[in-house]
């Protein structure tokens, strides 16, 4: 079986919640979208903040969309050395005892006492794709990617859920490591 998949990148983005978007752009405030996700009902936003971390500051960072019942920051390794933070490698929605940040709105500031992640390498898959692929929920699999940069990653967790599309969620350094430019597919392996 060939368990060919889309390989996409996932750059530093931020979820709100409701009160924070007021708090960061005003209130009454909402996020405005600009474009669909490859995840049904997930979008990115016109609206940016500024991450204010002690030793470095990332302006303008991408907001996804809907709001959501806690505020997650996810940055890359790289991201995190420039903030001078360090952030543990989670999956979302993983985030107690996780890193802090201040975040800088064009309305106001938020410091959030956790929150902060380095997204774990996963895999969204379709309840219909994970059958027919005999992988479970929760599974480890290694992913292959092709090319003059080729490598192979382990540690990459599976998530099932008929509210995905199938695809590989990769950050900034892990993508540039393999050399991934444009549309890029890999190969899922059971271990
Ligand atoms: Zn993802």
């Amino acid at each position: 079986m060939n368990m060919k998949i889309i390989v996409e990148t996932s750059a530093r983005h931020i979820h709100l919640t409701a009160e924070h978007i007021e708090v960061l752009f005003g209130k009454g405030s909402a996020l405005t979208v600009r474009n669909e996700l490859s995840q049904p009902g997930q979008f990115a936003s016109l609206e940016r903040v500024d991450l204010v971390g002690p030793k470095g500051t990332i302006k303008n960072v991408l907001i996804l969309g809907p709001a959501r019942k806690s505020t997650q920051v996810e940055i890359s390794l790289t991201d995190a050395r420039k903030l001078g933070i360090k952030p543990p490698v989670r999956e979302s929605g993983d985030i107690k005892g996780s890193a802090g940040i201040k975040l800088a709105g064009p309305a106001g500031e938020v410091i959030i006492d956790e929150g902060v992640i380095v997204a774990k390498r996963h895999a969204h898959l379709t309840p219909e794709v994970a059958k027919e692929w005999n992988i479970a929920n929760n599974e480890i699999v290694l992913l292959k990617i092709d090319g003059e940069r080729a490598l192979i990653f382990d540690e990459v967790v599976v998530r099932v859920s008929d509210k995905f599309a199938p695809a590989v969620h990769l950050d900034t350094d892990e993508a540039n490591a393999a050399g991934c430019i444009g549309e890029v597919y890999g190969t899922i392996i059971k271990k």
